[in-house]
């Protein structure tokens, strides 16, 4: 069974300034993506910028990226 990871993008504001979840996941679960999608030509709004589990069968539900969080902002559970 495949663990469910989210991200609360209210308390995660600014996730290109913090990364300190996707550094210390020791399989590269977690990935940045952004709320608009992909917008060509166009700087994007630090804002708009949200973290997220994209390869989910690698993660082993160690709890490093809850831990490591500052604003208590993902949640894994299986
Ligand atoms: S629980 Fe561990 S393996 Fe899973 S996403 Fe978080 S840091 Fe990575
Ligand atoms: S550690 Fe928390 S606040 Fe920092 S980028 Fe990850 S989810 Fe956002």
């Amino acid at each position: 069974m495949l663990p469910t990871i989210t991200v609360d993008d209210q308390k995660c504001t600014d996730p290109l300034s913090c990364r300190k979840c996707l550094l210390v996941c020791p399989t590269r679960v977690l990935g940045v993506g952004t709320k608009v999608g992909p917008q060509k030509f166009k700087e994007i709004d630090p804002s708009q910028f949200i973290v997220a589990g994209v390869r989910f069968e690698r993660c082993t539900v160690c709890l490093d990226c809850v831990n490591v969080c500052p604003k208590n902002a993902i949640q894994v559970s299986l």
